[in-house]
């Protein structure tokens, strides 16, 4: 088996690739990945991340989300998947959405195959109503949108969810669920696998 970000030979390289043999990524390519737990309140909900949102991190999602390289699937919560089912009992996670041409285009929903291997059950109840680019905008802008999302019709929700993004960025998505979430009157907690550095301060 090959790495599937630099396509090393896996077990070849060094001893932590040959125990660590599951590994998506080879243990170089791993490393660069800036491993750090944060917890925060965002928007008066307990945000929780495990990685720095750096180069390494960014590639590999490009690449898995972009480019559609679906075999990235478990990289991402290789190292927690067990610490997330373990934070998240009694939680359903609940899925961000993409637009309908992004997720038609990749030809897979790609959130829902990155929380595969937690073995948890997730929900993908929202609708992105559109894709308002955030290009050319200030930051200030930026941080004052929100995503335009609804709840699909019917949907209904567990008593105890954690909203699952890949990355928290300006927040605006999540901002938008949970503007969407609105009448909800259950428990939500949000995970997000990577955060920029501005979450970091
Ligand atoms: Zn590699």
């Amino acid at each position: 088996m090959r790495c599937l970000m630099c396509e090393k030979e896996l077990g070849y390289g060094s001893l932590t690739d040959i125990l660590f043999g599951d590994d998506p990524l080879c243990h170089a390519c791993r490393v660069k990945w800036k491993k750090k737990r944060i917890r925060f309140m965002f928007e008066g909900h307990l945000l929780r991340s495990s990685y720095v949102y750096n180069e390494a991190f960014s590639s590999c999602l490009i690449r898995y989300k972009e480019l559609g390289d679906e075999a990235l699937k478990d990289a991402f919560l290789y190292e927690d998947k067990n610490w997330f089912r373990h934070t998240y009992r009694g939680y359903t996670p609940v899925l961000m959405p993409s637009t309908k041409e992004k997720e038609e285009a990749r030809g897979f929903s790609h959130l829902a195959r990155m929380f595969e291997c937690t073995g948890k059950e997730t929900l993908s109840p929202f609708v992105k109503l559109s894709d308002r680019t955030q290009k050319g905008r200030t930051r200030a802008e930026r941080l004052a949108m929100s995503v335009n999302i609804g709840l699909k019709e019917g949907a209904v929700l567990p008593d105890k969810i954690v909203l699952c993004d890949d990355v928290i960025t300006t927040g605006s998505t999540l901002r938008g669920a949970l503007k969407a979430l609105e009448g909800y009157t259950g428990k939500i907690e949000i995970y997000t696998v990577s955060a920029t550095s501005l979450w970091f301060r």
